[in-house]
């Protein structure tokens, strides 16, 4: 028989209220670093989200704790098996972070993960890589080895059980996961953000993949200064899926 999938729960006033007020916030960000078409601000702009957005996960999970406990925590692995998309700014801040906490030998070892992870999965669709199932190479000892600046989608990835996302890799099938919503509308937020805030003003920030974008802020070493002039130095990791979808969760947001 057919599974009705669930209504989305709608979230209470209050959390509306402060995920409205970090939308605003961080969209008016967004927009003035890029009208002031400065991708360095866009950067700069990104970071103080980061930290915006761990203060504002405080604040919603007082406002409106778990209904469960999160399942997540270390050496818990099983989402960092899917299609994962970030901006140009979070994956060149990425890339600082591993040529600022690994020798050379651990960089060397960690593009060599990333170059044999993108030959499978470039151009890869989200169902398709659910379907062949591979580790991020970001990942060490089952941990992530970039944490404190992993990407906004990683931010809101969460679960209240993990062995329905163990499932989704072992099944090579996607699964409903439970898990807390504001968290994922905190992340889906900050992405929408980048997005449309980077494009009113001229800036190239649709959605990467994650494995090809980390590959490119890698290997070339002056990444950056080819983003910051406005060259489409990322254009082959650009993931066209998942603009798709934050241009429609921009259309319709499910509050
Ligand atoms: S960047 Fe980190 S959290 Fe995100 S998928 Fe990779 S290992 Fe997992």
């Amino acid at each position: 028989m057919k599974k009705t999938p669930p209504t989305p729960r709608r979230l209470p006033l209050a959390t509306n209220a402060v995920l409205h007020e970090l939308e605003d916030s961080l969209l008016r960000e967004m927009e003035a670093a890029s009208n002031d078409g400065s991708e360095q601000r866009m950067e700069a702009a990104i970071a103080v989200a980061c930290d915006r957005i761990d203060e504002v996960m405080t604040q919603l999970t007082a406002l409106e704790p778990p209904q469960r406990p999160i399942a997540c925590g270390a050496r818990c692995p099983w989402c960092c098996h899917v299609k994962v998309n970030l901006s140009a700014p979070e994956a060149l801040r990425i890339a600082d972070h591993v040529r600022a906490h690994k020798t050379a030998t651990e960089q060397a070892e960690i593009l060599a993960r990333i170059v044999a992870t993108d030959a499978e999965t470039r151009g890869r669709t989200t169902l398709e890589r659910a379907a062949a199932p591979r580790p991020c190479p970001l990942l060490e000892d089952d941990n992530c080895s970039v944490h404190p600046v992993r990407p906004f989608a990683c931010r809101g990835a969460n679960s209240f059980d993990a062995t329905v996302c163990k499932r989704a890799v072992t099944e090579r099938a996607p699964q409903m996961v439970p898990a807390y919503a504001p968290q994922l509308r905190v992340a889906s937020i900050a992405r929408g953000a980048i997005t449309f805030g980077g494009a009113a003003g001229g800036i190239d920030a649709r959605p990467l993949e994650l494995v090809a974008a980390m590959r490119i802020a890698l290997e070339r070493p002056n990444a950056r200064e080819r983003w910051s002039g406005g060259m489409p130095v990322f254009s082959q990791a650009i993931d066209e899926e998942a603009h798709r979808q934050i241009l429609q969760m921009l259309k319709h947001p499910r509050r």
